[in-house]
């Protein structure tokens, strides 16, 4: 295929022109007034100017847009909830298929079962189904997108109960690159509802998700023990060793941080250097109690804002840190772990100390549970043995940081993945990282390779290609 174009000449401007007015949705172009918030994604360090941004209302929109982009031959960039860090929701030049508007979710209650519009947030979704006691494990930052995050996993509170969200998709529609819209599921178009789970946005824009949902809440138990940095090795110690028997109910983080500076805390605690084991039990309230309070007591609190509260609640506690358009520049790395030993809590703590700023933040998750006993070769994911998930979140207001924390970012995670294959969580990749070795590890050679098939019978072109690139056999 030969390279995607610009669209800059009269030929591509009429050809826009044109589109805009086949459109239920809204076209938006250079120089239009809401153009420059149009294109803003989550990431503040992501600047990029699409020749026409598509926002799309319903799978006809989505048609034409990707018609347009094979006649054209234009970039395509596909939003969901604009999260991606490494900015892959949007494009230089060509077209962003904005799905923003295509939020719908409907929930038989019945038959547990939700569907969900390609550029719903987890918010949109925890809404609906909270109404009826209800909930599908999507992720813990409430203004997420699920688009991104379900076709890459998605990793939540539910996740050792429930799995990942992609293991909780009875079925997806989409768009694929030659325009045809098909259903894939266990009974239809088989091979390639096996690589939507786990292979990202490679296959053609989703317009709906079909999830199985849970019963869940509406009361939950939230750990949330915020103790001083300088016992961050004894903490870091009694969060692995108390978890090694956690119940599938219980799925935890322990995260290295600093107050924000908000409301919600202490004034006198704003900028203090912290380690908060987290988590939520999402089983009987008094189970819960019982099973977090020695994570509770694993040296002296500055502040506990664990206890019971609603699932929403909880759903959304992180949601003021991180604003749907971010203030912040964001680097995100990750690693899965096969062990956490000490040597390793060691090297963990020692970069936790000496974090390059105070929105850095360092997640890590403990996974097992039913997101591993999904067999390998069931869904594309990869990753699903591992124990542990490093996530390096590095993050900074000023600019002129912006080199030096990314040079710390990598250095880190070198340092953690010498002895290790370099096995990745595909949704938190920093820019420019999707390289083949890369995804192979993340994947595994026989998931991969599987891909390979998948994508070039479905994108032989390579049509969709910002994202975490499997790339066709032909290109
Ligand atoms: C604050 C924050 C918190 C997060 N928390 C979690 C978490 O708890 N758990 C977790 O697993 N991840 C989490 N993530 C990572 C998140 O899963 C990814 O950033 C993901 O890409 C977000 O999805 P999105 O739809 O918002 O992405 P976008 O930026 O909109 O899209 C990213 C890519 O996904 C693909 N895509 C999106 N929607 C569609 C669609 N409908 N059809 C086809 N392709 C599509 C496209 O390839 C696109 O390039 C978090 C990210 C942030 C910024």
């Amino acid at each position: 295929m030969s390279e995607a174009q610009v669209a800059d000449t009269a030929s591509d401007q009429q050809a826009i022109a044109d589109f805009s007015t086949t459109l239920r949705g809204s076209c938006i172009r250079p120089g239009d007034h809401d153009y420059d918030d149009a294109r803003l994604v989550w990431n503040k360090g992501i600047d990029k100017r699409p020749a026409v941004i598509a926002r799309c209302r319903g799978v006809a929109d989505v048609i034409e847009a990707v018609k347009l982009a094979r006649a054209k031959n234009l970039v395509v960039a596909v939003r969901g909830g604009g999260h991606n860090v490494a900015g892959n929701a949007v494009c230089d030049d060509g077209i962003v298929i904005d799905l923003g508007a295509m939020n719908h979710v409907r929930v038989d209650v019945a038959a547990r079962r939700v569907r969900a519009g390609g550029g719903a947030t987890i918010g949109d979704v925890d809404h609906e189904t909270q109404a009826f006691g209800l909930a599908v494990p999507l992720g813990i930052v409430s203004q997420t997108g699920i688009g991104g995050l379900t076709l890459c996993g998605g990793h939540s509170w539910l996740t050792r109960k429930h799995g990942f969200a992609c293991d909780n998709l009875v079925s997806v529609d989409l768009v694929t690159a030659d325009g045809r819209y098909l259903t894939a599921s266990e009974e239809q178009n088989i091979d390639l509802f096996w690589g939507l789970r786990g292979g990202g946005g490679n296959f053609g824009v989703v317009t709906s998700f079909e999830f199985e949902a849970h019963p869940v809440g509406p009361d939950v138990t939230f750990c949330a023990t915020f103790y001083p940095m300088e016992d961050a090795a004894a903490v870091f110690r009694g969060w692995r060793d108390y978890l090694a028997e956690a119940p599938d109910e219980f799925t935890s983080q322990i995260a290295f941080w600093s107050v924000p500076p908000h409301e919600a805390f202490p004034s006198e605690l704003h900028g203090r250097q912290i380690i908060v084991p987290a988590g939520l039990h999402c089983g009987p309230l008094e189970e819960g109690q019982r099973f977090i309070q020695p994570l509770r007591e694993l040296g002296e609190p500055l502040l506990d804002l664990s206890g019971p509260i609603p699932y929403i609640a909880a759903q959304q506690a992180f949601d003021p840190f991180f604003k749907t358009k971010c203030e912040r520049f964001n680097y995100w790395k990750s690693l899965y772990l096969d062990v956490l030993d000490d040597a390793a809590i060691d090297s963990i703590v020692a970069r936790g100390l000496n974090r390059p700023t105070s929105w850095t933040l360092m997640p890590i998750r403990l996974m097992g549970g039913a997101g591993s006993r999904v067999p390998a070769d069931a869904t594309a994911l990869g990753g699903r043995n591992a124990p542990f998930l490093l996530s390096i979140d590095s993050a900074w207001t000023d600019p002129d940081e912006g080199e030096r924390t990314i040079a710390w970012t990598r250095d880190f995670w070198e340092e953690m993945r010498q002895g290790r294959n370099g096995s990745i969580y595909l949704n938190f990749v920093g820019d420019g990282e999707d390289t083949e070795a890369m995804m192979r590890a993340s994947y595994g050679d026989a998931n991969f390779e599987r891909l390979v098939e998948i994508k070039s019978k479905y994108d032989p072109a390579n049509m969709f290609r910002l994202n975490q690139n499997i790339r066709p056999r032909a290109v």
